[in-house]
């Protein structure tokens, strides 16, 4: 049911998480490429690679933690979603998740207490009572 939704996000982080592996491996061969000209005392280029490897690899761990901060939020964000289900004869109330293809009055499963057909009587979107707290 949030298929739809996650979409979109997951082809965002899977194009970021390229992003930042790209930029990995450019700084660690950077930081190589530093290593080599420290080698041949030529400290100057060596610096600025060394320079260079360490702003890629501050960014690509900032790009990290920025989707890291994404996905966490992710799950709240598509509400849920409670069917109430309702047997007729002896009142016995059911509720649970959702279900693809639920529509209020269908007919469900038997009653665990008295075997009648139940019936979809509401569906609803579950209220967050973490907020309130
Ligand atoms: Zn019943």
């Amino acid at each position: 049911m949030s298929e739809n939704a996650e979409g979109p996000i997951r082809r965002v982080s899977s194009l970021l998480m390229v992003i930042i592996l790209v930029t990995l491996v450019l700084s660690v061969a950077a930081l190589y490429q530093a290593i080599v000209y420290f080698g041949s005392e030529d400290i100057t280029l060596g610096s600025w690679f060394m320079f260079l490897g360490f702003i890629g690899l501050a960014l690509s761990t900032y790009m990290t933690f920025q989707t890291r901060r994404k996905r966490v939020r992710l799950p709240f964000e598509p509400p849920k979603v409670l069917t109430t289900i309702l047997c007729q004869k002896c009142g016995m109330k059911n509720i649970r998740d959702f279900e693809r293809g639920d529509f209020v009055f269908k007919e469900t499963e038997p009653c665990p207490k008295c075997n009648e057909t139940m019936m979809i009587s509401s569906i609803y979107r579950e209220v967050k009572e973490k907020e309130k707290s």
